[in-house]
């Protein structure tokens, strides 16, 4: 049997949507259910394939749109071409995912030089005729001959000049005959060939530009943006034309079952009198509010409202509709599940629970953790944001307004609200970070310093803004200078950077969720609330957080984790506290160094209270310290400088030349692959100790004052079991010192592919493993995390090596084999044993499907991301 490429609305419905495009599947459910919709065929997304693949139509395809428009032609009574009473055609583009704008579409085919007088006389309108007949050969000559818009605009307002005309409509049906033969010209000119009178070879020809569009370059963007299949393919839609502009009793409009920007239940659209659907789109003439339309035309109003009503039943959800009205007659032009913000996608699912169209399952799948982040972050109002004066890479979301500070150190002391402005973030920046608005780096990309940081304190950051040019006190974007003080404004969610002072708009879903207010009436907050219980309910995994301090882990706690997934210790050695540590480094003596230790011993301890009591009764996993040391010490120029300097003019550089040999000594071309994690704890005596000591003295201490501590001790940067069996024989002696003996779990992070690789011999070692997917993925696919994203990933998603960044969302196919197979032989060596992950991904909502689809028991992220994680952990499980 030959394939069959054309379907009568009447074959098809809702559900083949792969075949017959969005637009295609609801043209023909609505049919199915008996709407007013215009007779008309679909052609198949296959046969879109096929031309594109071949170049040519399939064989056949022309021969079944002759039966299909045969039987069209029969239910109309009317014949394309016919020059008394001709029939007209729409061909429409429709993909399987929307994509307003994207593709083409082709109005009023069938009209010539002939069946342009049929259409007047049949209509009784002599210069609509001709105003369709323009029409065409302007949206034909553009979309199928590639003839430039302008030339057709040009031809227009001349003759608007010529006739004294300030609107199309006040061109009479003589000026629009003679714009008829202007417009034959352009597409003479252009296309070198007469404008095609046989409205079949129209109809052929608008078919293939509709396939072509698909590969239009704005397309093909889109497409890449919105991580559409590139091999889909768009559906044709042939349709009957039905006529918005045959006068004051006719108009087109569009129709929202529910405000799709707050959700609410009512009447939403805009109406146009005396027009096409395109006028409305060319917002040429003021439209009115629908419910206008009642006072217009009220009987076409009340038929819609129950054809709006009946849509939203059948199809459970906020439905958009395109509606024609021809002489008083309503005509069902389109409709699709309807586009909505955050705001409105978690209130419209909350309704129709509560309406019993759906069930919470299904009002969970239908809302999404992107969507909570974006409502869990201050805004800039969008009526009052300005032009964008650079673009960066949108690492932490939220909007933040300050003065530029390009010190950390003077962004710490500063009064009023600043944004700190670097070229990258170190951990030397922590102070001016904890005390900004929000930080704007001009490298790095999503896991640099600055962005991970920002992210952990829910700070708003842009960091990778390659454009602005930062020297010394200020910064340059072409000819713009910031200089410290000005005030800038920065679009976390966008990446955004502004001069100047945009209005923002707090978040209420984050005061919500943290307990500082009450849901009360609002509807938004009801809804977020309600669909997360249901979430927590559902959910396999846990959800933890990633805390370095006790105010972190309580917000953490208030946010909904239940536990801390990784405390970095590191992050306790800063500030004041980094003179202690340079003095361990430094000790040249054994009474040195157990001094150094001793005093970072109760500052340690203080803080491990503290995140132990905020955490009460659950799990406080602790990493012992991570970093390369030399990151605690000062830069190996300026120290270099400072002492060549002081030599220069013949004075004692004194402890500024001990602490520059020892830097010098420390000093290593790849620190991220250098001394770190478990080897750093191998090579300085007593420093895993110490902060063993620590943990298991702060955890009596909690006991003490009866509290239930649960620490965890993790050990990092493992890569063999034997790293781990020496670290840990370390810790337990320790432990058997404290408080009785009391034993903590003990585990390590999984991070280097080796330890992936060999996790069947590290799991009896380990109570738990925690997969560090920053580090994993560094050493998996050898990107450095702190130099890539702004270095070449541009190019790499722009080449669709990878859609989006490994950094961002787990590689499944690569990184994540490595922790299929660490989960796999890990829990076969050791059944008991509890996996997490702790890597920035645990937040990120595509990852966590993946951790949960492998097995994991929990996710670890920041306190921010919390209920984020947890909405998609549930989402996961229905
Ligand atoms: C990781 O590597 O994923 C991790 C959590 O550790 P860090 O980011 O501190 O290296
Ligand atoms: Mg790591």
């Amino acid at each position: 049997m030959a394939a069959k490429y054309v379907y009568d609305f009447v074959e098809g419905n809702k559900d083949l949507k792969d075949l017959l495009g969005g637009k295609g599947a609801n043209l023909a459910e609505m049919t199915r259910l008996g709407l007013p919709v215009p007779p008309g065929f679909t052609i198949s997304t296959d046969a879109c394939r096929a031309y594109l693949s071949t170049g040519d139509v399939p064989a056949g395809l022309f021969a079944e749109v002759a039966d299909h428009l045969h039987r069209l032609e029969t239910q109309m009574g009317r014949t394309l071409g016919d020059p008394d009473d001709p029939l007209l055609l729409s061909v429409r583009s429709g993909a399987k995912f929307s994509m307003p704008g994207m593709m083409e579409t082709v109005l009023d085919i069938g009209l010539n030089d002939t069946s342009v007088h049929g259409l007047a006389a049949h209509a009784g309108d002599v210069r609509f005729a001709w105003d369709s007949y323009r029409r065409l050969i302007q949206m034909f000559g553009r979309t199928v001959f590639d003839v430039p818009g302008e030339e057709f605009e040009a031809a227009l307002t001349a003759e608007k000049a010529l006739r004294d005309a300030t609107a199309d409509t006040d061109l009479d049906d003589a000026a629009l005959r003679h714009l008829v033969d202007v417009y034959k010209k352009v597409f003479q000119t252009h296309t070198g060939r007469e404008f095609p009178q046989s409205p079949h070879e129209q109809l052929r020809l608008a078919v293939q530009a509709v396939f072509r569009s698909w590969n239009a370059e704005r397309a093909v963007v889109y497409r890449r943006q919105e991580r559409i299949p590139a091999d889909l393919g768009t559906a044709v839609n042939v349709m009957a034309m039905v006529f918005g502009n045959l006068g004051e009793d006719s108009g087109t409009g569009v129709a929202f079952t529910r405000d799709p920007a707050t959700g609410a239940r009512g009447v939403y659209g805009d109406y146009l009198e005396n027009a096409q659907g395109e006028d409305v789109v060319a917002g040429i003439r003021n439209t009115m509010p629908l419910s206008q339309l009642a006072t217009v035309d009220r009987r076409s109003y009340d038929r819609l409202l129950e054809l709006m009503a009946r849509l939203e039943k059948h199809y459970r959800d906020l439905c958009d509709i395109e509606f024609t009205i021809e002489r008083g007659t309503l005509w069902m032009l389109q409709t699709r599940v309807g586009k909505r913000t955050p705001a409105a996608a978690f209130v419209i699912a909350n309704q129709l629970v509560d309406e019993g169209l759906i069930d919470l399952d299904e009002a969970l799948r239908r809302v999404t953790g992107r969507q909570l982040t974006t409502l869990m972050f201050p805004t800039f109002d969008p009526a009052a944001t300005p032009k964008a004066l650079a673009r960066g890479v949108p690492a932490s979301p939220g909007a933040a307004v300050g003065r530029a500070v390009f010190d950390s150190a003077r962004a710490a002391a500063a009064t009023g609200p600043v944004i700190l402005v670097r070229r990258e973030t170190n951990p030397d920046d922590l102070p001016g970070m904890i005390t900004a608005q929000g930080i704007l780096t001009s490298r790095g990309g999503k896991t640099s310093h600055a962005a991970v940081v920002a992210r952990g304190m829910g700070r708003t950051c842009v960091c990778g803004a390659d454009a602005i040019d930062i020297d010394g006190d200020s910064f340059r974007v072409g000819d713009t200078v910031v200089r410290e003080g000005d005030v800038i404004s920065i679009d976390g969610a966008t990446g955004d950077v502004y001069v100047g002072s945009v209005p923002v708009r707090p978040s209420r879903v984050a005061r919500y969720l943290d307990g500082t207010i009450k849901a009360g009436e609002d509807p938004l907050l009801r809804a977020v609330g309600r669909l997360l219980a249901h979430a927590d309910a559902r959910r396999r995994l846990g959800v933890h957080a990633n805390a370095d301090t006790g105010d972190d882990a309580a917000r953490a706690r208030r946010l909904g984790a239940t536990g801390v997934g990784l405390c970095r210790t590191e992050h306790m050695f800063l500030g004041e506290r980094r003179p202690l540590v340079e003095r361990l480094i430094l000790a040249t003596s054994d009474e040195e160094r157990q001094a150094a230790l001793d005093a970072l011993l109760l500052l340690q301890r203080k803080d491990f209270i503290e995140i132990l009591s905020a955490m009460d009764g659950l799990p406080v996993t602790i990493r012992l310290l991570d970093p390369p040391l030399h990151e605690f010490l000062p830069p190996l120029t300026e120290l270099a400088v400072r002492v060549a300097r002081a030599e220069e003019r013949g004075e004692d550089p004194g402890a500024d030349a001990t602490m520059l040999a020892a830097v010098q000594r420390m000093h290593e071309e790849n620190p991220m692959l250098g001394l770190r994690g478990v080897r750093l704890g191998l090579v300085v005596p007593g420093l895993f100790a110490m902060q063993v000591r620590a943990i298991a003295e702060a955890a009596a201490q909690v006991r003490a004052d009866g509290g239930d501590p649960r620490p965890e001790i993790m050990v990092p940067l493992i890569g063999s079991v034997q790293e781990l069996e020496v670290v840990r024989a370390e810790i337990e002696q320790v432990l058997s010192t404290v408080d009785g003996g009391r034993s903590a779990r003990i585990g390590t992070m999984i991070e280097v592919p080796r330890a992936a690789l060999t996790a069947g011999e590290i799991a009896p070692v380990a109570e738990f493993f925690s997969f560090g997917t920053n580090d994993l993925t560094q050493m998996g696919w050898g990107f450095s995390r702190d130099d890539v994203e702004s270095a070449f990933f541009s190019r790499y998603l722009e080449l669709g090596i990878f859609g989006v960044s490994p950094f961002e969302s787990i590689d499944a196919t690569g990184i994540g084999r490595l922790i299929r197979i660490a989960v796999d032989e890990g829990r076969a060596a050791n059944p008991g044993l509890t996996i997490g992950v702790c890597g920035e991904h645990g937040g990120d909502p595509d990852s966590v499907h993946f951790f949960d689809e492998v097995g994991l028991d929990y996710v670890s992220c920041s306190p921010y991301r919390v209920p984020v994680a947890r909405l998609e952990a549930g989402r996961a499980a229905v």
